[in-house]
């Protein structure tokens, strides 16, 4: 049997090992320490934004983003229904209620029209979301310049999920800096990994104080043990930053393969009738965390489930594109906005995407594997 083609696996650099065996010569194993201090610096200055404070994943990011901008029990947020449940989960760890928004085609991602559509109604209800969280999807960063614009005009700060944008630009800017929080995620599937590890970024500096404030058992400023406040453990470990140390040298270098797979499938595949690829909007980069394919039901005559498991049967691993949240049974009882009824963007994407192995360590044989499986079973 062939070797198992992954989607996306961690991939070290080969320098990790060197900053996790300084972490053990200074016996600086615990969470914080200098490899922290120097994963954030390093970060916020690759992504151009003032500060940043390494948390235990993407997850905890979102968490402490949406507690320092206040959201509560009572309050809603928006979030985006094409993503990762993660995204919305610590909504309701906030005891809040979210509020899904359909994508648009150009990006996948918010669409523009349907947060208008949903805040006008919430203006209406006296009940403007506190945060509206903005996902870039597989890399591709969302129309940021429409969704501030009328974030602003209501007055509501976005967090901006860039767990899969990381190293991504929109209009030349790094992806993850428009919001007053971004986040992003080390998780091992992700285009750098920690293993597991979270970063929130933004350019309030007292506010990401406070994160770590909160982040570290929110302990006063008193010899004792004393706490005012309810606080977490989501620090990340200085060992698994020294893996993130590692990880942040072939960034760059990680987003160049990840085009590379990106474009070979597209030249090799495109040409086939009903076949098209994830986009990537004018002036924007994508770092192309996944390669995602759309398959045209009208022309093409297996659905993604079909190619999902003939794939599988020659040791390839590909996946659907995420659920959306707003069919997820736990998010039942929860609104959607969408701007077209009739054509919900989402549920398209959904019905038609699959995410082709997208793992950096693939070799150029093995991705013509990939392709000739694909070829075989849709023609
Ligand atoms: C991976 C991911 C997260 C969560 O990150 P973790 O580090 O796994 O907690 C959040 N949002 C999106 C869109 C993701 O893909």
């Amino acid at each position: 049997m062939n070797n198992r083609i992954l989607l996306s696996s961690p991939h070290m650099s080969g320098n990790e090992q060197k900053y996790i065996n300084d972490a053990f010569e200074t016996n600086w194993i615990a969470p914080l320490g200098p490899n922290v201090d120097k994963f954030e610096q390093e970060l916020a200055s690759y992504v151009g934004i003032a500060d940043a404070a390494a948390v235990s994943s993407g997850t905890a990011a979102i968490d402490l983003a949406l507690n320092i901008l206040g959201v509560g029990v009572g309050d809603t947020v928006f979030c985006s229904s094409l993503t990762f449940v993660a995204s919305a989960n610590p909504i309701i760890y906030r005891g809040a209620t979210p509020v899904f928004i359909d994508s648009e085609f150009d990006t996948w991602n918010m669409s523009p029209q349907a947060l208008e559509k949903a805040l006008i109604v919430a203006k209406a209800k006296k009940d403007l979301p506190r945060a509206v969280i903005i996902v870039n999807l597989y890399g591709q960063s969302a129309k940021m310049d429409e969704l501030l614009k009328i974030c602003n005009q209501y007055d509501v700060p976005i967090i901006e999920d860039a767990a899969e944008s990381l190293g991504s630009m929109y209009k030349g800017q790094k992806s993850g800096t428009f919001g007053e929080f971004g986040i992003y995620s080390f998780n091992g599937n992700k285009i750098i990994t920690t293993s597991g590890g979270g970063m929130l970024v933004s350019n309030d500096v007292e506010a990401l104080k406070h994160a770590r404030f909160l982040a570290t058992q929110a302990r006063d400023d008193a010899k004792h043990y004393q706490h005012s406040t309810i606080g977490y453990n989501y620090r990340l470990s200085n060992v698994l930053a020294g893996i993130g140390l590692g990880q942040l040298e072939v960034l760059d270098e990680r987003v160049a393969q990840k085009r590379a797979i990106f474009a070979k499938y597209e030249n090799s595949l495109s040409l086939i009738d009903g076949i098209s690829f994830s986009p990537e909007l004018t002036n924007t980069f994508s770092n192309r965390w996944l390669s995602v394919m759309l398959l045209n039901p009208e022309k093409i005559r297996i659905t993604t489930y079909d190619l999902i498991n003939a794939l599988n049967a020659e040791n390839i691993e590909a996946r659907p594109v995420w659920k959306p949240l707003h069919l997820q049974p736990i998010f039942q009882e929860c609104e959607f906005f969408t701007y077209d009824e009739e054509k919900v963007v989402s549920e398209i994407l959904f019905a038609n995407g699959l995410c082709l192995p997208s793992d950096t360590k693939m070799t150029a044989a093995e991705q013509m594997r990939v392709i000739d499986v694909i070829v075989n079973t849709i023609l």
